[in-house]
């Protein structure tokens, strides 16, 4: 019995990736990791020092002089930017619209992934992002690719959207997850890809319950 394995989350934008992965490191008592929001910290700070996005050195150099924290609260993972809460900030449409022309940099990303894989080292950990499986936890005992089609992905992220605040149209996300998702998987730095030995879950018609059993007893059998 192996009992603090590696659970790796990847999939397109709105799939339901950190609602689930939430629940399942909550009910196995585990470490949530959410590195999407590791790349919106960076977006942010980004865009408040006015780098220019598009240049590969000055987003990197940047992420070099920054330090990103996450860390659990009662009110769920707090974001720490240079020691700030920004875990609301980051959630906003300017950086939702910018963080994939920020995450595209190779040699940002490696820079991002040896923090990750830091976090994940001790394992029992959930981690959710696009290439978790791919390349930040290669050896991760249960990799999960996510997916939900467009129209459910939108209508998730208005709801969400809502709770937190912020308005949105659904037809404006729709465009803006179709886009974010084009890029993501069309980028060359570890693109969004589903892992060969992955498992597709696609959440279009699961309660979130149903998903998130879905992969506790994937979790269970890789544990056995
Ligand atoms: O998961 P979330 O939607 O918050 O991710 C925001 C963005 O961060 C993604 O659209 C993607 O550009 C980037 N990202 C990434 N690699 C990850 C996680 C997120 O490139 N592992």
């Amino acid at each position: 019995m192996k009992k603090n394995i590696q659970i790796a989350i990847d999939g397109p934008a709105g799939a339901g990736k950190s609602t689930i992965a939430k629940i399942v490191a909550e009910k196995l008592g585990y470490t949530y990791i959410d590195t999407g929001a590791m790349y919106r910290a960076l977006t942010l700070k980004a865009l408040k020092e006015h780098i220019d996005l598009e240049n590969a050195e000055s987003v990197t150099s940047l992420l070099a002089k920054t330090t990103i924290e996450l860390k659990p609260s009662e009110r769920g993972q707090l974001v720490f930017l240079d020691g700030q809460d920004v875990s609301k900030e980051i959630r906003s449409n300017e950086v939702t619209g910018n963080v994939s022309r920020v995450s595209c940099h190779a040699t940002m990303r490696e820079i991002m992934v040896e923090l990750q894989r830091a976090m994940a080292e001790r394992g029992g950990v959930v981690m959710d992002g696009r290439d978790i499986a791919t390349a930040v936890l290669p050896n991760a005992e249960l990799k999960v690719y996510m997916s939900a089609t467009v129209a459910e992905r939108a209508r998730r992220r208005f709801e969400d959207n809502k709770q937190r605040g912020i308005d949105s149209s659904i037809e404006k996300l729709q465009e803006e997850i179709a886009l974010r998702d084009k890029i993501d998987s069309e980028r060359e730095a570890s693109p969004l890809v589903q892992a060969p030995d992955a498992i597709f879950l696609d959440t279009t018609d699961l309660t979130i319950t149903q998903a998130a059993d879905a992969i506790l007893k994937l979790a269970s059998e890789r544990m056995a």
